[in-house]
């Protein structure tokens, strides 16, 4: 089976099979637990897996967990989930950087032994100074002048041994020493600027406790995990990619597997931020109810929401991998989704802002049952009975006492259709005289139309919706918008924060609404169309009495192809 080649990485690997450079395709996911993932490492999780599947190879999980302060264990099993969740599979391919210490501590004292790496007493300030910046010259033009070399630079390789152990051993305090590879000082490149490898921190870590006081630094830590694990194609975002000769380096120096870093771009999408960053402090400050608040665009945010897995796998193969960053409109993920519930989401009637439509001449007590699909898009999902009642609840909405241009629902005088229904005419309304409220709608119906269809219904331009006062079941509504005002949340003038951009109206609660009684037998994650509304999904929250449906996304698609 041949394997499609249609883009820069599926290129990039066949090349490397056909040269020889590999034999065989190995690739991981390498999430850091310090937060929940976000649609942004789906598309990583995607093109890591798919890559892997494509040429017949594999796909690690691997935590690189070498950071002892924000790491934990419930990011651990929230990362894990949410991967399941998507529809990808580590088989029993789970790894931790945090089981490589002692790998790694063997590597750094290789590269000692080697004078390629030196411990150093500069401070963390010191070396940043030390490292330099780039600077402008006189026609704008940015350089970088050579940074200068730390006073211990050229510790013998005994004197350097010996400090790492005793680094090791917790003789030091904290910030005091690092290790530092030794490369060159006047590199273009600020990274490859001797960088640190290893830091002093007295910090219990998540899985290996106090077991160790000096913790390794990503740009170490993560060629030489993948080169552990014999990882062939190391894929990952733009933002590494100044780092690869250091990740080049490192591989070479400490002369392990041949991993091979190739970068992508970033997913970003308008309305949101893609940063574990920026969704910690959301979450801290509680500018949302948690990760997995219905707005938040983490994978079970998303899944709260309503999204399916489906629908996110669709719109990763739509954006595709380019090498150049670029913003995505939101708008697509949500036609994704539309696409999909569309095929997936049962009708159901509910009425949000409800408001008493009676029907004069229904007698009093009689309920007809009425024939309703369930889904116009799949046959096989059946359909139900509604029940029809002397007296429904409609939408506000749908009555105008006086009607503007081009009304087509109720007003004194109209005629409109009750889905599945009857054609009803509106004979008046009931007014509180004191609040100039209305609180009830009156009109008479015609036998004749049962399901809608008159002999002669060419004036009857509404369709309504409705449910039964009677049988329907009091529910709970929460309306969502997207949590940013703007289209670009992450611009924002100097002095400025991303939180000014928050929509002080992303959560809109509706007590009570009513919907259909199927909607009782209902379990979280259910997924339905309120017709003329928009698509739901039954929330897991159970607090309450009411079941909660949560806005998945409104009906009309606004991607422009
Ligand atoms: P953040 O920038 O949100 O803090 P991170 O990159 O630090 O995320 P990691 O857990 O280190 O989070 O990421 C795991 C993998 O996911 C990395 O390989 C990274 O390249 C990739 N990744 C993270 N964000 C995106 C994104 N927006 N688009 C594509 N890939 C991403
Ligand atoms: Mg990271
Ligand atoms: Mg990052």
């Amino acid at each position: 089976e041949k394997a499609e080649l249609n883009d820069f990485i599926s290129e990039a690997i066949a090349d490397d099979l056909k040269t020889g450079r590999y034999d065989h395709v190995h690739t991981r996911f390498p999430p850091e637990p310090n937060g929940w993932l976000h649609i942004g490492h789906a598309k990583a999780i995607t093109v890591d897996f798919t890559m892997a599947q494509k040429f017949g190879g594999q796909c690690n999980l691997r935590f690189d967990d070498t950071n002892p302060e924000k790491e934990d264990m419930s990011y651990v099993e929230a990362i894990k989930r949410d991967i399941k969740w998507l529809g990808f599979d580590w088989e029993d391919r789970e790894y931790y950087a945090s089981d490589y210490y002692e790998y790694l501590y063997e590597l750094a004292v290789k590269l000692i032994k080697k004078g390629k790496a030196y411990v150093d007493d500069l401070s963390e300030e010191e070396i940043r100074v030390y490292r330099g910046t780039a600077v402008a010259d006189k026609n704008n033009i940015t350089y970088t002048p050579p940074g200068k070399d730390s006073p211990y630079r050229n510790r013998s390789v005994e004197e350097n041994l010996d400090l790492f152990a005793r680094m090791r051993s917790g003789e030091f305090p904290d910030g005091s020493k690092t290790l530092r590879a030794k490369i060159d000082m006047a590199h273009p490149n600020l990274v490859m600027r001797d960088p640190v490898m290893y830091r002093i921190r007295r910090m219990p870590h998540y899985r290996v406790g106090d077991a160790w006081c000096i913790y390794p630094m990503y740009d170490f830590q993560h060629p030489l995990s993948d080169a552990k694990e014999g990882i062939t194609h190391s894929l990952c975002s733009l933002e590494y990619e100044i780092h690869r000769p250091l990740y080049e380096w490192f591989i070479r120096e400490c002369e392990v597997f041949p991993s091979r870093q190739i970068e992508f771009a970033r997913l970003n999408i308008t309305r949101t931020v893609l940063s574990k960053r920026w969704l910690l402090q959301l979450v801290q400050e509680k500018r949302v109810a948690g990760w997995d608040d219905p707005r938040m665009p983490t994978l079970a945010g998303l899944r709260r929401r309503g999204y399916t897995p489906e629908a996110i796998r669709d719109f990763m193969s739509r954006i595709g991998i380019a090498k150049t960053d670029s913003m995505v409109d939101i708008a697509l993920l949500e036609h994704c989704l539309r696409e999909d519930l569309n095929k997936r989401a049962n009708r159901v009637m509910a009425v949000l802002k409800p408001l008493k439509l009676i029907i004069e001449n229904w007698p009093e007590g009689k309920v007809e049952e009425l024939d309703a699909i369930n889904n116009p898009e799949d046959p096989s999902a059946g359909s139900r009975k509604v029940h029809f009642t002397r007296e429904l609840w409609i939408e506000q909405d749908d009555f105008q006492e006086v009607p503007p241009p081009k009304y087509f629902r109720l007003f004194p005088g109209n005629s409109v259709r009750l889905r599945y229904g009857y054609i009803v005419t509106c004979t008046g309304f009931d007014k509180d005289p004191r609040t100039g409220e209305i609180t009830a709608v009156r009109c008479t119906y015609d036998p004749e139309t049962r399901g809608g269809n008159a002999q002669d219904n060419r004036k009857v331009k509404g369709t309504i919706h409705w449910v039964s006062v009677q049988h329907a079941i009091p529910i709970e509504v929460r309306l969502y918008d997207y949590l940013f005002a703007v289209e670009r949340p992450m611009e924002v003038p100097p002095g400025g924060s991303f939180l000014d951009n928050l929509n002080p109206n992303s959560l809109e609660v509706i007590e009570t609404a009513y919907g259909e009684p199927c909607l009782a037998k209902t379990k979280a994650e259910d997924k339905f169309q309120f017709e003329r509304i928009g698509y739901f999904v039954r929330d897991p929250d159970t607090a309450g009495t009411k079941p909660v449906f949560n806005k998945t996304v409104g009906l009309r698609d606004t991607w422009a192809k």
